[in-house]
């Protein structure tokens, strides 16, 4: 793609999110993160303002496929992630998963379905939901592809991954995930909230592999760069 056809995409979005914003002001209803009046949950200032990954920077390949993010984990969108995670916020999941649809093209190639990252049981008992979960299922509604939330598992209690280097996530996820054999044959794209290491996508896709999945591709709504 050219640089002004680049310019030109990223320029649809804001103005997308802009009309969807402005049209209904008058109702009353206010920014999630600035709190000003807005019809949508953020308003058009806070949606330009939000850190946006430039198109060419979007897809980046990984071992086993393209990896799609649409931010930099950067403020606001750290904070909105954090606060899907840990304050019991599903709407801020729809959001997440509303910002992925209307920034990120559906992909050319055929996908049979999008599959979250399992969190560890323990983990989905205490929240009391998956995020990414909820953020697959929003983006799944938007591009009309099916869920499948069973295929893939995740064996027992892991540890948390946060702030371990990328040879201790390694340890940590090798054999974490088991797929289901009817994945065998299919195009799958995981869904996840944000990709540091990528150490967790790259165990759950291969996990995917080996169940036979003919295909694998991720999207997270955002990636540390
Ligand atoms: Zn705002």
């Amino acid at each position: 793609m050219n640089p002004s056809k680049l310019w030109a995409s990223s320029l649809a979005v804001v103005s997308n999110l802009y009309e969807r914003t402005i049209k209904g002001l008058s109702r009353g209803l206010r920014c999630r993160l600035c709190l000003g009046l807005s019809e949508e949950t953020l308003c058009p200032a806070c949606c330009a303002d939000l850190p946006w990954l430039p198109a060419m920077q979007r897809m980046r390949h990984r071992p086993y496929g393209p990896e799609l993010a649409a931010f930099s984990y950067e403020f606001p969108i750290n904070a909105l992630i954090v606060s899907a995670k840990y304050h019991r916020a599903i709407g801020t999941c729809r959001l997440l998963g509303e910002l992925l649809a209307v920034s990120l093209a559906r992909p050319a190639e055929p996908v049979d379905c999008l599959i979250p990252v399992p969190m560890p049981w323990g983990r989905v008992l205490k929240r009391g939901y998956n995020q990414a979960e909820e953020i697959a299922a929003t983006l799944g509604r938007a591009w009309d592809i099916p869920l499948r939330v069973d295929a893939l598992k995740r064996r027992g209690w892991q540890p948390q991954q946060q702030g371990a280097s990328r040879r201790v996530r390694r340890a940590n996820l090798k054999a974490a995930f088991i797929a289901q054999a009817e994945l065998a044959g299919r195009a799958v794209l995981l869904v996840d909230d944000v990709a540091t290491t990528g150490a967790t996508l790259e165990a759950c896709a291969e996990a995917l592999y080996k169940a036979g999945t003919s295909r694998v591709g991720a999207v997270v709504v955002a990636r540390t760069t």
